[in-house]
């Protein structure tokens, strides 16, 4: 960051407003008062990374112009001392990501933190109605841990554990509710299966599509197509909606026999034997990556992005 970053940062009322380019995108940044110019310097640069976090999805962010608010956290701190304690996006003029900060901790903390990542990562869909929130959360949560693998700020070993254990909270959770019941509005004790279950379907069409095609399709190449043809999105979509326009991109569809498969019944996404056949071992002393798996170079595309 040289000396020209200084002069572009213009102080409002109470706060410190910025923009940065990375590729597809102008980010507009604002952080909230108070904090000191080095902090702001830094925070600027961190949120830089994470759209390029975002960016090793397809190459561009998926909105020109978003909005970027860090709001210093400073409330006490209800028992979280992580570097970003809260974080979300709100649509109503723009998409803006709000992302509240914890000053305490060092920056080098801030990259390691997945909250921004993750919520970043949700400009990559349009904002979907409520009980189709699993889509939108499960696929932040997936990019979110195989976004920090790509750009190195997780080992492949540490993403593929959050995942696993990421798959067996929402496996555990709510187990007699059906992924559509799970996301709607009100119904308590259900965060776990609506994260994870939209993960685990991300990561069942994510090799499907790598498998069938020898790598020329992936997730990240049909969300690409998305963001070409639809983002950013003024209206809000259902999930048969999204899915049906992804599948629109293929010749065979994943989406929808996914979506028919399990967003109405109370089984959850058989993760399982996929993690088996991508060679993902949990041992006692954490996962091992197996390099004899039918499925491991698809695993290793996943978490190193080549
Ligand atoms: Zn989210």
């Amino acid at each position: 960051m040289d000396s020209l970053f200084l002069l572009a940062l213009a102080a409002s009322s109470n706060a410190l407003v910025t923009s940065v380019d990375v590729a597809g995108a102008t980010l507009k940044i604002e952080i909230r008062q108070p904090v000191s110019d080095h902090k702001a310097q830094e925070l600027v640069e961190w949120i830089a990374s994470t759209a390029n976090n975002v960016n090793l999805t397809y190459g561009r962010f998926p909105n020109p112009a978003p909005k970027i608010i860090i709001i210093p956290n400073t409330r006490p701190s209800w028992n979280d001392d992580s570097a970003v304690t809260f974080g979300r996006v709100t649509r109503s003029d723009g998409e803006t990501v709000e992302l509240f900060v914890n000053l305490d901790r060092p920056i080098s903390e801030f990259y390691e933190d997945w909250t921004a990542t993750h919520e970043l990562s949700h400009l990559m869909l349009p904002l979907l109605s409520q009980r189709y929130r699993w889509i939108s959360e499960g696929f932040a949560s997936y990019y979110q841990n195989v976004l920090l693998s790509r750009a190195g700020h997780y080992t492949p070993e540490h993403a593929w554990q959050r995942l696993t254990e990421g798959f067996v909270r929402g496996r555990d959770s709510r187990p007699e509710l059906t992924l559509n019941q799970a996301a709607t509005g009100g119904i308590r004790n259900a965060r776990m299966k609506v994260y994870w279950s939209g993960a685990a379907i991300a990561l069942l069409a994510d090799v499907e599509l790598r498998q069938r095609s020898d790598g020329e399709e992936s997730l990240d190449s049909v969300l690409g197509q998305l963001q070409q043809c639809c983002l950013p999105a003024e209206k809000r979509w259902s999930g048969p909606e999204l899915f049906r326009r992804l599948d629109s991109f293929l010749e065979t569809p994943v989406f929808m026999p996914l979506y028919r498969e399990y967003a109405n019944d109370t089984k959850f996404p058989p993760f399982t034997p996929m993690l088996k056949e991508l060679g993902i071992v949990t041992s006692s002393a954490g996962v091992i990556l197996r390099h004899d798996a039918p499925l491991a170079n698809i695993r290793e595309a996943i978490s190193t992005g080549y």
